[in-house]
């Protein structure tokens, strides 16, 4: 499924990210950056350890205590068709009455600004925090389109961001979101 925002295309597709060629993957990545399970642990096996080795060089040198929730890094796609991997770290779900829906928005936010910061078109998400981190997928989804299209709206330098879903469950979701 495809949509128009702005100048860019928003596209939903059910599939695993690591088969994605995109200028960039993101990564759902713990706040150590040395890899964990879900998505992150599937992008470091097939990306080999390049990856990792450019994460640990971030942790030596930007972020020594780790990646804050919210923020987001880059490094390079390694073996992967994706030329580029975002690691962003989403929030863990602790019941909805801390910050998580903000600091959701500002993974996709800073994850999407920092692509343009680096010249980037074309971008695929996974659902951020709804595994491991147990976001409710509903919520999460609404965060993440709604947050995606107002960046869309206002930035003309992106083409296409994809959200890539795992599950047809995960992909029903998101349909419904974007179509409401
Ligand atoms: P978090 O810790 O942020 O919750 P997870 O990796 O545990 O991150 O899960 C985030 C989402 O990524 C989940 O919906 C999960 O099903 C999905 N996922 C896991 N592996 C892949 C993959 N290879 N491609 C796309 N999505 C994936």
């Amino acid at each position: 499924m495809e949509f128009q925002v702005g100048n860019a295309k928003l596209e939903l597709i059910k599939g695993d990210i690591t088969d994605v060629e995109a200028d960039a993957i993101v990564n759902a990545a713990n706040s150590t950056l040395l890899g964990g399970g879900g998505v992150d642990g599937a992008i470091h096996r097939k990306g080999g350890p390049k990856i990792l080795e450019e994460c640990k060089l971030i942790r030596a040198t930007e972020w020594p205590d780790g990646l804050p929730t919210g923020k987001a890094v880059i490094t390079s796609g390694g073996n992967l068709k994706a030329k580029h991997v975002i690691h962003t770290v989403g929030p863990v779900w602790l019941g909805g009455f801390h910050v998580e829906a903000e600091l959701l928005k500002q993974a996709y936010r800073n994850t999407l600004k920092l692509a343009v910061a680096k010249g980037l078109k074309t971008i695929a998400f996974p659902s951020i925090s709804t595994g491991a981190y147990g976001y409710p997928i509903e919520e999460a989804s609404r965060i993440a389109l709604a947050t995606v299209k107002a960046f869309l709206e206002k930035e003309d330098r992106l083409e296409r961001v994809i959200f890539v879903l795992f599950s047809e469950r995960d992909f029903e979701v998101y349909l419904k979101a974007a179509k409401t």
